[in-house]
């Protein structure tokens, strides 16, 4: 049958095109436009945050909103409220949405809308893109209702589009987590597997305790949690009443198996599996119901083969630069979670409160790439006095730093000829990689956390500042680099309240450091 002729109208032609209005997606479009640059946002909905119309499927975010921090600053506050996107507007704070420390999705929805109305944000909803093609250096997109649009640049913020599904034979027999029932009411009496282990998975999990006979949640390897190893992507607490339910013997179970095969006899599932820990024993275990919380994936349908970004890690995410741009293709750029493949399950770029940061420094790369504005810098005294200082005013306050810990990091720079430049928010792989990275004296700071072996409520610590190197909690560290070759390092000890200006705990040991380090370089 003959296709239907669409009807094509005007291409427009931008220096940037954004695709998808999520979070992300806005939080660009508000950095671009204070920027000054010509761009626009093709989404798919019609309105932002289509993705948290639907997700998380039992409506209550994960990312925290803590109203009540006892503090004014509002850069400060901004570490412990996860949801807000960055602005210049104490109106466009989530605090004003939800008071709730973990809010609901649709507050979140209501939200985005606000903002992007708020900031007159260029985006063009209802706009699905269907096919982004390259020819001659530019970029060529259509809609689905066959608009063509033209972009030197396009970044895709298109998020966690699709399902991931591991190669389980059978799994195509499953419920989803995108689709199955939130009713509790569907699953009284019922034995449930719940394949995967993450917060979706318990999230489910926590939603049927009270109905479900049994509830397996399966997957190959140990359950990570979020308190042990600090990636708000593992199971977070408030997900995890489930895992009472199986040490406190109430016929539920968290198992460590792969799972082979899953075929349906006589109405009911039949799993088949070996566990992870017992010699290889096997055994077929059955089911009333099975459902895939296995996670989700990149899209990549939308490319033609002229400009397919190179995937990696399972095929999940695109391949990026320390610039989050396309390995592969020049000029495509990734923001939001996608930007997680540089920091996968490490840090927080998968979530609003990492992703914001990296959204306000992917512009700043931006501008200093195309638009000839090189990366904002600030000069800073070059003693002694002014670098430890400059170092205690960010560490103290930042929320980028204490958001990605590890990951964005501030530069100092100290030329030969004298003055020091001061540099914030810059990925540290993207420093080591570029031209910061052949400076002859230059210093990275950082927030990190400390290595913890074994319980993570029982860890000794010594509070002489001289083992302030092994806190394991945050706690900002400097480093001295020569071009790549590290030069020296200093960690100043943790502290209760996350406050670095006690005399000999923090600043001497600072001004120590830089006093070692103005001496000359050896050989
Ligand atoms: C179950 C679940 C729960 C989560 N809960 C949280 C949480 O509580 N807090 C948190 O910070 N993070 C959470 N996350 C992580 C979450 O994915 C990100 O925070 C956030 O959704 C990512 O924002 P984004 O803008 O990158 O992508 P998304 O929010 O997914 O936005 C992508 C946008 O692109 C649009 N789009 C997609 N394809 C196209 C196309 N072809 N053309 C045009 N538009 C398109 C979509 O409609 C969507 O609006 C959760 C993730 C999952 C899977």
């Amino acid at each position: 049958m003959k296709k239907p002729m669409m009807e094509r109208q005007e291409t427009n032609t931008f220096d940037y095109v954004v695709v998808g209005a999520g979070p992300a997606g806005l939080q660009l479009a508000y950095f671009l436009q204070q920027a000054g640059f010509d761009y626009t946002v093709l989404e798919s909905g019609e309105a932002p945050g289509t993705f948290y119309t639907k997700f998380p499927r039992h409506r209550t975010l994960i990312s925290s909103n803590k109203v009540h921090t006892g503090y004014d600053d509002p850069e400060k506050r901004l570490r412990w409220d996860w949801n807000s996107l960055l602005s210049d507007s104490p109106e466009m704070l989530f605090r004003n949405y939800s008071e709730e420390y973990f809010p609901a999705a649709d507050d979140l929805v209501r939200y985005l809308g606000d903002f992007g109305s708020h900031f007159g944000l260029r985006v063009r909803y209802g706009t699905r893109v269907a096919r982004i093609s390259r020819e001659d250096g530019e970029f060529h997109l259509s809609d689905a209702a066959g608009n063509a649009y033209r972009a030197k640049r396009v970044v895709v913020a298109t998020g966690y589009s699709a399902a991931y599904q591991p190669a389980i034979p059978g799994l195509e027999l499953a419920e989803s987590y995108n689709d199955v029932s939130c009713d509790r009411a569907d699953f009284v009496n019922q034995q449930v597997l719940i394949i995967g282990k993450g917060n979706s998975a318990f999230e489910t999990a926590d939603n049927l305790i009270p109905t479900a006979a049994v509830i397996h949640v399966a997957s190959p390897k140990p359950l990570n949690l979020a308190w042990k190893t600090h990636f708000v992507g593992h199971l977070r607490a408030v997900n995890n009443n489930f895992l009472d339910t199986y040490q406190l013997k109430s016929q539920n179970a968290v198992l460590d198996a792969t799972i082979h095969r899953i075929e349906k006899r006589d109405g009911r599932y039949v799993v088949s599996v070996t566990y992870t820990h017992a010699h290889g024993e096997s055994e077929e275990l059955f089911y009333d119901r099975v459902i895939s919380c296995t996670g989700f994936r990149f899209d990549p349908s939308i490319f033609d083969e002229s400009c397919t970004p190179e995937l990696c890690i399972d095929d999940r995410f695109p391949r990026q630069s320390s610039a989050w741009e396309s390995t592969s293709v020049e000029g495509l750029y990734f923001a939001g979670a996608l930007m997680h493949m540089r920091d996968y399950k490490k840090t927080t770029s998968g979530f609003i409160h990492g992703f914001r940061y990296n959204v306000r420094t992917l512009v700043r790369l931006l501008e200093a790439r195309y638009h000839g504005r090189p990366l904002p810098r600030r000069p800073v005294a070059d003693t002694v006095e002014g670098l430890s200082d400059a170092v205690l005013e960010r560490v103290n306050r930042s929320s980028a730093l204490w958001q990605q810990f590890g990951f964005l990091c501030d530069v100092i720079v100290v030329p030969e000829e004298g003055g020091a430049e001061y540099i914030e928010e810059v990925p540290v792989d993207y420093v080591h990689d570029g031209e910061l990275g052949l400076n002859p004296h230059y210093y990275v700071v950082t927030l990190e956390f400390g290595k913890i072996v074994g319980d993570p409520f029982n860890v000794e610590r010594n509070p002489d500042p001289a083992y302030a190197n092994e806190s394991t909690f945050l706690h900002p560290v400097v480093r001295r680099y020569c071009g790549l070759k590290l030069l020296g390092e200093v960690h100043l000890a943790e502290h209760l309240y996350a406050e670095w200006s006690h005399p000999t705990m923090h600043v001497e040991p600072l001004r120590a450091f830089f006093t070692e380090s103005f001496a000359p370089v050896p050989a």
